[in-house]
């Protein structure tokens, strides 16, 4: 490992890292330095968040630039106001011994005079994002005709909330000979296009590996009566009991009522929209960052600066007036190398719009059912399972064993486990046990896309068979790596496994029926790694849910807030979609609410 000196940085510099406390340059910070400061190069850099980029970028900026002028001779770009803050906040840390070097950062939700005042007292290096940049050349509030270096950071953030064509008139505005110096985490097909199109054969380096970007968003649609929305909604997130997701509501209203009644519910919700104060929108994000609350209903614009990287599932609560504001949405997953899912609950009149938002991102979409009532038991019973399997023993229990011992004493293992599992799960199986299913058909014409439609349709009560297995992400799978994992296994043809949902730590998944004894075989007597793999039959042939459900290690005291606020789930559950018992309070909210 190089040190910083090493990298071919001055003192101002080498002083400020050393006040900063940064012993060693993180890899990307290796890779760039020495190129940009030696060359003067266009270079496309991928790394994930959190691997130091701003430093990468920012030390050979602040170096190369003539701080005597005072000319604006840099220009970033970045897609939110509050990275715009956090780079401008670095920079300024980095530049302290370099004298007469300003940094200023302009963005939306700010005064634009202020902004252009700080400009006009001389500025080398601008931090933007996109529209308030645009909007200020507009204005003549800043030159950027002369500038020598621009650096798009968070390329793919921007380009997935829609900035290509801000960013094509800016860049406009720039000179032809400037360097221009991409960042961004992944590589999807619309950086590619940016870096060909604006670019001089450009360097490139990568740090960790490389990834398709928007690919790793799995599109989902689920079909549902206008009433069922909600209950729809629940069902989503009780399938998959770790979800950590933002539901997209149209209106402020709307997103607030949604979020009302989650809470309500018991789930560990929040919403976020422009009716909040600041200070509001700033709790509520604090508590999603750290994963106290795992839905977080918001509006569109609201929703525009969070830069939350591990959101397992974007939801659609309904679908966006214009189809762009899709793209945006569900770009809000699969973030930083991961793997996501974007679900959308739509009523039938709404398919036609599936339609086009396949044309427009194209991709296909996947045609899931809500999950039943039963589905949903079984997926909380084996999450229960592995619950208690991976629980952490506390010592403390110890001294109160004998004492327990005694109570249980005339219980034998067997019965023991049927118990525990019971203490939770009757509060699932009591809700849904007579629950209705809540998927209307999704029109003639799009059942024949996919093999996992043909099944739930005529197929799924006699050719389809849905198993259970017994690894999940914990063992490192996803849908695609386990897709092909049974498909080598059991010497099958891709389509032939079908309806793949990977949860944490054990899996489901279909076949038609003919391989069902191969497979119980294969099963019989398998291990992976010295473990035993299992398969069975699972006692639901459905599928509907979604495949997400990742251990994010959540912290202890987010988990216990969870569990103190399931506890009361059933009384509420009961309340708001019970079969025939809701209060009369409670009818009448139900019938305010849509
Ligand atoms: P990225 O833009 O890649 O997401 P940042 O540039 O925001 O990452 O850096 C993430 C954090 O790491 C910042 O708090 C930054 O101060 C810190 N950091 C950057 N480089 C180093 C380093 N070489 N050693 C220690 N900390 C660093
Ligand atoms: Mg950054």
């Amino acid at each position: 490992m190089k040190k910083f000196e090493a990298l071919g940085l001055n003192k101002p510099l080498i002083d400020a890292v050393s006040d900063l406390g940064f012993e060693n340059p993180s890899e990307v910070q290796e890779k760039a330095i020495p190129i940009l400061l030696e060359n003067d190069t266009d270079l496309v850099a991928l790394a994930q968040t959190g691997t130091g980029k701003t430093a990468a970028f920012g030390f050979p900026l602040i170096q190369k630039i003539d701080s005597s002028s005072r000319t604006t001779q840099g220009l970033i770009l970045s897609p939110t106001r509050e990275l715009c803050l956090q780079i401008t906040n670095e920079l300024k840390l980095y530049s302290k011994y370099v004298k007469g070097l300003n940094t200023v950062a302009i963005y939306g939700g700010a005064s634009i005079s202020e902004q252009a005042n700080q400009i006009k007292r001389g500025a080398q290096i601008v931090v933007a994002t996109p529209g308030r940049m645009k909007d200020m050349i507009g204005r003549r509030m800043v030159d950027i005709s002369k500038i020598d270096y621009c650096v798009l950071d968070e390329a793919d953030e921007m380009l997935n909330m829609g900035f290509y064509e801000d960013i094509k008139d800016i860049l406009a505005n720039t000179p032809e000979e400037k360097l221009t110096w991409l960042f961004s985490a992944t590589m999807p097909k619309e950086v590619s296009v940016i870096a060909k199109k604006f670019m001089h054969n450009p360097k490139e380096i990568t740090v960790g590996t490389k990834n398709a970007g928007t690919s790793t968003v799995q599109h989902e649609y689920y079909v549902v009566g206008g009433r069922d929305r909600y209950p729809a909604l629940k069902r989503l997130a009780d399938t998959n009991p770790d979800i950590f997701s933002v539901v997209f509501c149209r209106t402020k209203r709307d997103t607030q009522k949604v979020a009302e009644k989650l809470i309500e519910d018991g789930y560990n919700a929040g919403a976020l929209h422009g009716d909040l104060s600041q200070n509001q929108r700033d709790l509520v994000m604090n508590a999603f960052r750290k994963k106290q609350i795992q839905m977080l209903v918001a509006t569109d614009v609201a929703a525009r600066g969070i830069d939350v990287d591990d959101i397992t599932h974007v939801i659609n609560y309904q679908l966006p007036d214009e189809i762009e504001t899709y793209t945006h949405r569900s770009g809000r997953t699969g973030r930083a190398g991961k793997s996501g899912i974007s679900m959308v609950i739509v009523t039938r009149s709404e398919l036609r719009k599936i339609k086009s938002i396949e044309n427009k991102i194209q991709q296909k979409f996947i045609s899931k059912k809500i999950p039943t009532g039963m589905e949903i038991c079984e997926i909380q019973l084996y999450h229960l399972a592995s619950k208690i399997r991976d629980t952490k023993i506390n010592e403390e229990v110890d001294g109160y064993l004998p004492a327990i011992n005694d109570v249980l004493k005339d219980i034998d293992r067997e019965e023991l486990i049927k118990k525990i599992i019971s203490v939770e799960f009757t509060r699932f199986y009591n809700y849904y046990n007579k629950s209705k299913d809540l998927n209307t058909t999704d029109g003639e014409g799009r059942g024949e896309r996919r093999k996992d439609r043909n099944s739930r349709g005529e197929q799924s009560s006699n050719g389809s068979v849905r198993y259970f297995i017994n690894v999940g992400e914990k063992d490192n799978y996803d849908w695609m790596s386990l897709k092909d994992f049974l498909k080598d296994t059991l010497n099958l043809d891709r389509d032939a496994v079908y309806k793949v949902d990977v949860k944490d730590s054990f899996s489901f998944f279909n076949t038609d029926a003919e391989h069902t004894e191969n497979i119980l075989q294969t099963f019989s007597d398998f291990k992976v790694d010295g473990r035993f793999v299992n398969v069975e039959v699972s006692k639901n042939p459905g599928g509907g849910g979604g495949r997400g459900g990742r251990d994010r290690g959540r912290g202890g005291k987010g988990r216990d807030r969870k569990r103190d606020k399931r506890r009361d789930r059933k009384s509420s559950y009961s309340k708001s979609e019970g079969a025939g018992n809701s209060g009369k309070r409670r009818s009448k909210r139900r019938d305010g609410f849509f």
